[in-house]
């Protein structure tokens, strides 16, 4: 099997930063002002220090490209902050000190290579706020081909009733779940379509993520009859991969049309959804590029799908 080593140690990392944003939502008191992002900012900084720290031990040498940096955190203001954030990591880290945990944060500024992570510490931080979907998610990307990918999303329930899951695919092994409280492994199938029940189609809560209008006209052009369901963050490509959905849709939002998307916001889903039997490309069916910056500046628009209805929502998207 291959990617073993890698495997391992990102599932590992993934489950620990997973731990830190559970503790940090637990502890949101029930009156937080609405503006009040500061839950979000610790458990953001902390999951990547946990990430970032796990890795760097294993792998010194492949580089990191992650969300955050540690910039605001060392201005004196951010005391509080990074105290915080370093009490929230000794959980999981009892050694860590406040040095080493922004240390930690600035490992995962790296730059795309050959071969490199890239990792989101939380994909949607405004669900993780709202007491919603988040996901924690990396990928190990080389000569532009993601290879492995994990996606823990600790808020998602699916069909069955459990809820906290790990997603986890290496390339050409398959795509599996497993329960974040440990428990069986299950291999992933995309969704038939026939499997009418399943057959949905699934978009991001912000309206401004994408183009709602356009994303439902093209779900029912399609033959999905049932309205979307909305879900922030990653844990889309997870209910993809899972067989719970046919299709995500990301068009381009028309209020902000020069958008472009981030290489951490779909490389671990991506992979994961591929290797459950699905296709992943952007809007004019063009494969995303994972090859050459942080933001995927020659990909417009995102379409998952189980690969059947993937033809017919490139021709419908581009007619
Ligand atoms: P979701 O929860 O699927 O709506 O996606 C959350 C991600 O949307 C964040 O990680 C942001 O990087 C990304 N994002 C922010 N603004 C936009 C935008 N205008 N269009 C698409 N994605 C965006
Ligand atoms: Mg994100």
């Amino acid at each position: 099997m291959a990617y073993q080593l890698e495997k391992e140690t990102a599932i590992s990392a993934v489950i620990k930063a997973a731990k830190l944003c559970q503790q940090v939502r637990k502890d949101i008191p029930p009156a937080l002002e609405k503006q009040d992002k500061s839950p979000v900012t610790v458990a953001d900084f902390g999951s990547q220090a946990i990430i970032c720290k796990v890795l760097k031990e294993v792998f010194p040498d492949i580089p990191i490209v992650g969300e955050e940096d540690s910039k605001e955190l060392r201005q004196e203001t951010s005391q509080d902050t990074i105290k915080k954030i370093t009490t929230y990591v000794q959980e999981i880290i009892p050694s860590a000190k406040v040095d080493q945990v922004l240390d930690w944060i600035d490992y995962g500024n790296g730059t795309v290579s050959h071969r490199f992570w890239t990792l989101d510490p939380i994909d949607g931080t405004k669900g993780f706020l709202r007491q919603d979907q988040y996901a924690v998610a990396l990928a190990l990307i080389e000569d532009g081909e993601v290879k492995l990918g994990i996606l823990g999303c600790p808020a998602l329930t699916l069909d069955s009733g459990d809820t906290g899951f790990i997603f986890v695919a290496v390339k050409g092994e398959g795509s599996y779940k497993m329960s974040l409280s440990g428990g069986d492994i299950t291999k992933l199938q995309v969704v038939s379509n026939d499997d009418i029940s399943r057959f949905r189609f699934v978009e991001s809560v912000e309206a401004n993520h994408g183009d709602q209008i356009q994303q439902n006209a093209i779900a029912k052009k399609v033959g999905i009859t049932t309205d979307s369901v909305r879900v922030d963050s990653q844990a889309k490509y997870g209910i993809v991969a899972a067989g719970e959905a046919a299709l995500y849709l990301r068009l381009p939002s028309p209020k902000y049309p020069n958008y472009r998307e981030n290489i951490w916001d779909h490389a671990a889903g991506a992979i994961v959804v591929e290797e459950a039997g699905g296709k992943v490309t952007d809007m004019y069916g063009k494969p995303l590029d994972f090859a050459t910056a942080s933001k995927m500046n020659d990909n417009r628009g995102v379409v998952v799908s189980n690969g059947l209805i993937h033809d017919s929502v490139i021709q419908a998207l581009n007619n």
